[in-house]
């Protein structure tokens, strides 16, 4: 069944119904809800619009998608599925909000926009090694998600980097598919929890290099192997792998909501049960500000959960913009 619906438009000087933050999953769902829900949506997507999908090459876990689709491709479909539907897109990046009334206002590309509602949906970045040897192979042998990218390094060598319960959890996932799976620790503990410790080391398929980092990683086209520093001796040695799976935690992009909008001590958006709404599971510390995907969800961090949370905020916002109106 198709139609031809088009959410409006906002009225010349007056604010869009809800304005989106952010063009990853979640945000470009939000607005696919949004504009079918007839509301003026206007999408700030950032001058790197997509996400973190963007860096991926081949995604396997997209339902819908037996045979895999390319990252760049998937967020380019979400992205004229909400345009489809009336939803005003700017490559913009936000620089500043004020949430301390509404209309809320959001300033972006040197203009200002108000809406009568805000989605934040702006993500979380992986945290990558830094090196210079790093960036040009993400997608080509590094990652940062096993649940996504475990299934390529089918019988091939690999090494996690972290010590956290993320670098436990990619190990454990990747010891399904990978013939060999190396963590390499700059500690000589970890900080995991107990039991995915245990897990982990009971595991035959994985070894531990402990007190070391990672100080080169090899490859042109694709990863041919790291050079491991050991921090107590500061001996280097290489080692050839085919993967790195890089798990020493993300960091959520809320700079411009430092001091507007209640964070957690990682700097997560909290969503809070507001008395009046208790129906409304997405929203911010203040009402009529919601949020959805990565920006507040310290555990999932998958593309389909963030479209899932995208599309409850925009319900929620719907919702909420309609009980104004009684
Ligand atoms: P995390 O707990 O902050 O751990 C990050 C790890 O990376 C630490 O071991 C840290 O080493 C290491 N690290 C940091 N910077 C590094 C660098 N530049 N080079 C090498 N190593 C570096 O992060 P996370 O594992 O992503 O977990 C984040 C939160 O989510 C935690 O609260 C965690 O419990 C939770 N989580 C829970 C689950 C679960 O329950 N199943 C799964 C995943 C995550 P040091 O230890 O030396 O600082």
């Amino acid at each position: 069944m198709t139609d031809n619906f088009i959410a409006p438009k906002p009225k010349t000087g007056a604010p869009y119904d809800t304005i989106i933050i952010g063009s990853g999953p979640a945000g470009l769902t939000a607005g696919i809800y949004t504009t079918r829900g007839a509301l003026s949506t206007l999408i700030l997507g950032g001058t790197k619009w997509g996400g973190q999908l963007m860096l991926t090459t081949e995604v396997e876990n997209y339902p819908g998608f037996p045979e895999g689709i390319q990252g760049l491709e998937l967020m380019e479909k979400f992205r004229s599925q909400a345009a489809r539907f009336g939803a005003e897109i700017k490559l913009e990046d936000v620089e500043s909000v004020d949430f301390s009334q509404r209309p809320f206002k959001v300033n972006a590309g040197n203009m200002g926009y108000e809406g009568k509602s805000v989605i934040i949906a702006t993500g979380a970045d992986t945290i990558w090694l830094g090196l210079e040897s790093e960036q040009k192979l993400i997608g080509r042998g590094i990652s940062s998600c096993a649940p996504c990218d475990a299934p390529f390094f089918r019988e091939k060598r690999v090494v996690v980097v972290g010590g956290g319960d993320s670098a436990m959890e990619e190990a454990m996932v990747l010891t399904k598919y990978a013939s060999e799976i190396t963590i390499i620790h700059r500690r000589d503990a970890f900080r995991a929890s107990d039991i995915m410790q245990k897990k982990v080391l009971a595991n035959p398929k994985i070894k531990v290099i402990w007190n070391s980092e990672i100080v080169e990683i090899m490859g042109e086209m694709r990863v041919m192997g790291v050079k491991i520093k050991n921090n107590q001796t500061n001996e280097v040695a290489e080692m050839p792998i085919d993967g790195v799976f890089v798990a020493i935690g993300h960091s959520p992009m809320t700079n411009i909501f430092q001091g507007k909008i209640e964070l957690d001590e990682k700097g997560y958006v909290k969503k809070m049960i507001n008395a009046k709404w208790p129906m409304l599971n997405s929203l911010s510390s203040i009402e009529g500000v919601f949020v959805a995907g990565d920006v507040h969800d310290h555990h999932y961090k998958q593309a389909v959960t963030a479209a899932g949370f995208g599309c409850q905020a925009a319900m929620d916002c719907e919702r909420w913009l309609e009980s104004l109106k009684t």
